[in-house]
């Protein structure tokens, strides 16, 4: 009588290295129909992809269902198709054997997978296919026990399954505090007023008024510094109020605004008058209107920055979605509970690191949501005030 192929001993390092051969199958089962059977199924498993696996794998799930309804164990069942000759051999044994191998060559291909991952490949593609793998194992250690108690209490008392759901976690963890800190950088804080930008032609400073010559009033203030004596800092004749120095040469000099009467820093006043201020159209000294504030908008961002940001959403998204996966196989080696207190932690985890490394963005307990949690906008000085 033959052994099951998988074995009650298969864990995550004693998978069967290879798929049993057709040679192997043809001993183990020597019947033409079950051959038959094999052949089919190599044909089926050189086209399907490996994105439809988690089919194949329900559905050893489904045959695990009906056998505890008729009472009988999957090993028991795998040996009885095994010894039972050609003619004895029924339609629904064949299904039963073919499945079994499905189940079995998805985790050793899932187990590939995850092992050929290298290092420079994308991080939420490599915890996904040990994501699956472990999920792969687990379904296998389950399915040849016929669901009996004994195949999850030895794969939680196997250390290794804890470390790699710990490994998996720990890894989607920084995956998210790397997009977050981008995303920062290309969506304003809350907090930061909306960063605008003119538009038409910019104004011509020669249009405001006239350069004039202020040498003896600048003279006077050299000598007054030069003696330590208070110089009014405000006197519109002899310093520039923009930049607060006083006038000299052609680089800095004394510009006669038309309108008001007062004396600026030409360079400075041209700046002035083309900012992006709110009140950029006002005398400096005195707030008369010089002109109509030159229009503006908010910075549109570029499409490329749009881009990387719908990107990093998606990839937000993602590792959600596969922090959520971790913490279900970790829900089923070690209980629901454990797997709320667990996903309870890390979010808590993640806020410390995302108030240490300057993320703007915390997560929020919300019973409204299947997870508990939800994400938003940080405001760090407020929370710590509170503390
Ligand atoms: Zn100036
Ligand atoms: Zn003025």
């Amino acid at each position: 009588m033959a052994e099951p192929r998988a074995s009650p001993e298969d864990s995550l390092t004693r998978l069967h290295p290879e798929p049993p051969s057709l040679a192997e199958a043809q001993t183990a089962i020597p019947t033409g129909i079950v051959q038959q059977a094999v052949l089919n199924f190599e044909n089926r498993i050189a086209s399907h992809s490996p994105s439809d696996d988690i089919t194949l794998i329900e559905r050893s799930l489904t045959n695990v269902d009906n056998l505890i309804r008729t009472g009988d164990t999957y090993a028991g069942h795998l040996r009885l198709a095994e010894a039972l000759s050609l003619s004895h051999l029924t339609t629904g044994l064949i299904n039963f054997l073919r499945d079994h191998d499905n189940m079995y060559r998805c985790a050793v291909r899932s187990r590939h997978a995850a092992n050929i991952a290298s290092p420079d490949m994308d991080l939420l593609t490599r915890v996904d296919r040990r994501l699956v793998n472990l999920r792969n194992v687990y379904s296998l250690n389950i399915i040849t026990e016929t669901r009996s108690p004994h195949a999850w209490q030895r794969m939680r008392a196997q250390g290794q399954f804890e470390r790699e759901i710990r490994e998996l976690g720990a890894a989607l963890q920084d995956e998210t505090i790397r997009i977050l800190l981008r995303m920062d950088t290309l969506l304003p804080h809350l907090a930061e007023p909306v960063e605008m930008e003119n538009i038409g032609p910019d104004h011509d400073i020669d249009d405001f008024g006239r350069e004039i010559q202020l040498s003896a009033a600048d003279a006077k203030l050299q000598e007054g510094n030069a003696l330590g004596q208070e110089v009014d800092e405000h006197d519109h004749t002899r310093r520039c109020c923009i930049c607060l120095e006083a006038y000299h040469g052609p680089e800095h000099p004394a510009f006669f605004l038309t309108r008001c009467g007062h004396i600026v820093g030409k360079p400075c006043m041209a700046n002035w008058l083309n900012s992006t201020a709110r009140n950029a159209n006002l005398c400096p000294h005195c707030r008369t209107p010089q002109c109509a504030r030159r229009p503006r908008r908010p910075v549109r961002r570029s499409l490329a920055e749009r881009e990387e940001q719908g990107e990093l959403e998606l990839r937000l998204r993602r590792s959600g979605d596969l922090m959520r996966s971790v913490s279900e196989i970790h829900g089923c080696l070690y209980g629901r509970e454990a797997v709320r207190d667990w996903f309870d932690d890390a979010m808590r985890a993640l806020n410390e690191r995302f108030f240490f490394e300057g993320v703007g963005f915390v997560f929020v307990a919300d019973e409204s949501t299947e997870v508990g949690w939800r994400l938003r906008r940080a405001d760090w000085g407020a929370a710590a005030m509170l503390d």
